[in-house]
C-alpha cells in the first residue's frame, strides 16, 4: 500500500489563515514536503515563517559539519528564493542534526513563539519515519491547541517509509498545486544541491529520482488536525 491511497479529503488554506509557519528538520524539508504550500502563500500574500531546526550538518558523515552547514543553509535561502520567500522569513533554531529529540523544549518554545491565533502551523508528521522529523512532530504535539488556527502534518520520509503512517490510520488531505507553483517547487528542490551529489562525488547522496517521486503528483499530502 502506497499513502497516496488514504488521501481522503481536498485541502485549502482557510480564510481564517494570516501566516504559514513550516517547520523544516533539515534544509531542503521545507520544500520537499510544502514546497506547494509555500508558493501558495506567498501568492496570497500571507506572511510565511520557516522554522529551520538543524544545518542539516550530518547529512554526509565524515564530511566537515560546519563547511555541510554553511552550505545547506546558503541552499535553504537560495530554494526559497525560487517561491518568492525571503531569507528574513527562517529563523534558525541551531538544533544538533540527528539529536533534535533531546531538544524538544527549546524547539516547542521557538515554535510557539512565530505562531499567532491566524496562523497554519505545519510540522512533520509523528509519523515520517526519520527521528529528527518525528521528533519535531512530537515538539508540535505538546504545544496547547490555541497556540495557532489550524495544523497539519508533513510527510517526506513516510513516502518511502510508510508502514507506522499508515498503522496509525490517518485521514491525508491533498493539497493542489497549480501549474506555476510546481514550476516554482521543482526550481526549489534543485537548489539544494549538496542533497543530490555526494561531497567527495564517491558516496550515495541523500536524494535522487526515486527519493523525489512524490514531486510528479500535481498535489502535496498533509495529515489531518489531530493525528
Ligand atoms: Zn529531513
Amino acid at each position: 500500500m502506497t499513502i497516496l491511497e488514504l488521501l481522503a479529503a481536498d485541502a485549502s488554506i482557510g480564510d481564517d489563515v494570516d501566516r504559514i509557519v513550516v517547520v523544516a528538520p533539515h534544509p531542503d524539508d521545507e520544500v520537499l514536503a510544502c514546497g506547494l504550500l509555500l508558493a501558495a502563500a506567498v501568492e496570497r500574500g500571507l506572511a510565511v515563517r520557516v522554522i529551520a531546526v538543524t544545518d542539516g550538518e550530518a547529512a554526509y558523515p565524515g564530511h566537515d559539519p560546519d563547511e555541510l552547514a554553511r552550505l545547506r543553509r546558503r541552499e535553504q535561502v537560495a530554494a526559497l528564493a525560487e517561491l518568492g520567500i525571503g531569507a528574513d522569513a527562517v529563523h534558525r533554531v541551531g538544533l544538533p542534526d540527528g539529536r533534535v529529540g533531546d531538544h524538544l523544549a527549546t524547539l516547542a518554545d521557538a515554535i510557539v513563539a512565530h505562531c499567532s491565533s491566524g496562523s497554519l502551523l505545519v510540522a512533520p508528521s509523528v509519523h515520517d519515519w526519520h527521528p529528527d522529523h518525528e521528533a519535531c512532530g512530537e515538539a508540535v504535539r505538546r504545544l496547547p491547541s490555541t497556540s495557532c488556527a489550524v495544523r497539519w502534518s508533513s510527510l517526506f520520509w513516510a513516502h518511502h517509509h510508510p508502514e507506522r503512517l499508515v498503522s496509525s490510520g490517518p485521514r491525508l488531505l491533498r493539497l493542489e498545486g497549480t501549474e506555476r507553483q510546481r514550476a516554482a517547487r521543482q526550481r526549489a528542490v534543485a537548489q539544494h544541491r549538496s542533497q543530490f551529489r555526494h561531497p567527495t562525488g564517491r558516496g550515495a547522496p541523500i536524494l535522487n529520482v526515486d527519493r523525489i517521486s512524490h514531486l510528479s503528483q500535481p498535489f502535496e499530502t498533509y495529515v489531518e488536525p489531530g493525528q
